[in-house]
């Protein structure tokens, strides 16, 4: 398991740092996202420190395919997995990635509104 010191996610996962849990394993820690951009909004990170997707390789695949698994169980348990939601992760500046900890945001519990820049690309 990889960990890096100055990590906040690192830090939360190792229940250094106060959170929100609300679903944990061997593999993965979830808790409530600290500024929520839906009533229901929850980080799932992997323990292991990566920084985002661009690190990712074939060999992660099963990890990838449960944190899925665990955001459809978070949903389920939430009561947001018929109404609908979102499972989203953040990869370097364009995207404004702020944590550099491999994270998925799951969101839900309202209406969502459309993502991207919002306007088509050099207007
Ligand atoms: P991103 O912009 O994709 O890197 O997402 C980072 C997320 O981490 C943001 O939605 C923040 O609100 C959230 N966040 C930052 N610090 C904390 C914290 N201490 N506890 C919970 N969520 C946090
Ligand atoms: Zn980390």
């Amino acid at each position: 398991m990889r960990t890096v010191e100055n990590c906040l996610f690192c830090k939360i996962a190792a229940g250094q740092i106060p959170s929100t849990v609300v679903y944990q394993d061997e593999q993965v820690f979830a808790f409530r996202d600290i500024h929520p951009q839906a009533k229901q909004h929850t980080l799932i990170i992997p323990r292991d420190h990566i920084v985002s997707m661009a690190e990712i390789s074939h060999e992660d695949g099963p990890l990838l395919a449960h944190i899925y698994a665990v955001a459809l169980k978070i949903a389920q348990e939430q009561g947001i997995d018929q109404s609908g939601y979102r499972v989203v992760t953040n990869v370097g500046p364009d995207s404004g990635q702020t944590v550099f900890h491999l994270h998925f945001h799951l969101l839900g519990g309202e209406q969502m509104g459309l993502f991207g820049a919002g306007k088509l690309s050099g207007q």
